[in-house]
């Protein structure tokens, strides 16, 4: 970030290896997200299995995870190198985050040696893409009540159902699919070219424009019994995936708060409107000074929780927190800048809306706002208020 906006000094806390890993990181987004994304953003197509190669080649797939081609990286270094990410855009990030943090994790954690052996190395370089199934169109904040069933059928598992909203998924060669089961929730690495496997893509978003979504459908999907990822054990396997995405929507929801910011603080020092800088406005400077103190806030936050899983301490409802607050104040700081932009603020050839448009869905997707305000809630009263 700017000097101007670092107001508390944070970059030394970083390692030179963090500072490292950031600065390739913003480089390749200066290089290969900048001058395009405004572009994918209106057409809403992007180029994401020529992006993945890209970002594979860096490590950035799976780059928490080990061994299997996996960069092995610290969580602040994913964590920073999402916060980049996002600086790009949010359909950057979320490209990274559901490779390697939900599709990639849930194999790397639950999968069989076959199942990691077969896709880990493949989907960190980027040849492979992963999805990861778990809202349905009538269960999204609830999965406990998914409707999707896998059924045995002699050795083999038959799958039925439909997941919605799954990024990736018209591009996946994977999907990581969660069903009901006898026993209880299961996940299941499924080939996206099974026979009864369809992926159509979901248009007219307003929203992550530059991510493909799509809707899965799942007819009668006859799969071998070792199509089971063995260690996934009921909702806690798919939460705990949730947990590591969520981990990493902390630090990226910052990217595009910066960005925005990074281009207000610009903008507003060179616009003149009665004959000075609006910069020079009171008015202003408390919203510059505001949002910029909620950004480093946020930095703050998301550094400790960094360091908490990096010595394996951090808690999910500690990234409940994080997420909570962090989506919160980057789509405030999105929206607020966008008003200092004036008209210029609505445009295209700006990357403000675009980002607090993206923003909107960061803050629904990987648990809402609310579902992580009764995560915290339940921590502070010991009482469920889910249901
Ligand atoms: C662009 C995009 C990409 C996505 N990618 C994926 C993906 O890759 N994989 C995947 O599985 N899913 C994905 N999702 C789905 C996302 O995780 C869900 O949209 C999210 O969990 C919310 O579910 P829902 O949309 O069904 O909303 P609902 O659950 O219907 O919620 C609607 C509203 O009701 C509120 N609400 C619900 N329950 C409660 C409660 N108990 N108390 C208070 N308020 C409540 C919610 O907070 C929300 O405000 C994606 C979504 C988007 C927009």
């Amino acid at each position: 970030m700017t000097a101007a906006l670092d107001l508390l000094d944070l970059d030394p806390s970083l390692t030179d290896e963090e500072r490292q890993i950031r600065d390739v990181v913003r480089h390749l987004v200066d290089d290969r997200v900048r001058p395009h994304v405004a572009d994918w953003y209106e057409q809403g197509r992007v180029p994401a299995r020529e992006l993945a190669r890209e970002f594979g080649a860096l490590g950035l797939l799976g780059m928490h995870l080990t061994g299997y081609g996996c960069a092995g990286a610290s969580a602040v270094a994913y964590g920073l190198a999402c916060q980049e990410l996002e600086a790009g855009d949010s359909g950057l990030r979320s490209l990274v985050s559901v490779q390697g943090s939900l599709a990639m994790y849930a194999i790397w954690r639950y999968g069989s040696e076959e199942q990691k052996q077969r896709w880990l190395p493949s989907m960190a370089t980027g040849e492979a893409i992963g999805c990861f199934g778990l809202t349905e169109p009538d269960h999204g904040s609830d999965p406990a009540s998914m409707a999707t069933r896998a059924r045995r059928d002699g050795g083999d598992w038959l799958l039925t159902g439909g997941k919605m909203w799954i990024t990736n998924a018209p591009i996946a060669d994977v999907a990581v699919i969660w069903a009901r089961t006898d026993e209880g929730v299961r996940g299941f690495a499924v080939p996206m070219d099974t026979p009864g496997v369809t992926a159509r893509e979901i248009h007219r978003k307003m929203s992550l424009r530059a991510s493909v979504t799509g809707e899965i459908a799942l007819d009668d999907v006859r799969l071998p019994a070792d199509a089971q990822l063995p260690g996934a054990s009921g909702l806690k396997a798919p939460l705990s995936c949730l947990t590591e995405a969520r981990y990493g929507i902390v630090w990226g929801s910052l990217g595009a708060a910066r960005d925005c910011l990074e281009t207000t603080l610009a903008y507003a020092t060179t616009r003149t409107q009665f004959g000075r800088p609006i910069a020079g406005f009171q008015l202003t400077q408390a919203k510059l000074a505001d949002m910029a103190v909620e950004l480093v806030k946020g930095q703050l936050l998301a550094l400790h929780l960094g360091r908490l899983a990096d010595a394996d301490r951090l808690r999910p409802d500690q990234v409940s927190v994080g997420k909570l607050n962090n989506v919160r104040e980057a789509l405030a700081i999105a929206r607020q800048c966008r008003t200092i932009l004036g008209a210029n603020g609505v445009s295209g050839e700006y990357p403000v809306m675009r980002h607090a448009n993206n923003l909107e869905s960061v803050l629904t997707y990987e648990g809402t706002s609310e579902i992580h305000q009764l995560v915290v809630g339940q921590r502070l009263t010991g009482l469920s208020a889910f249901a």
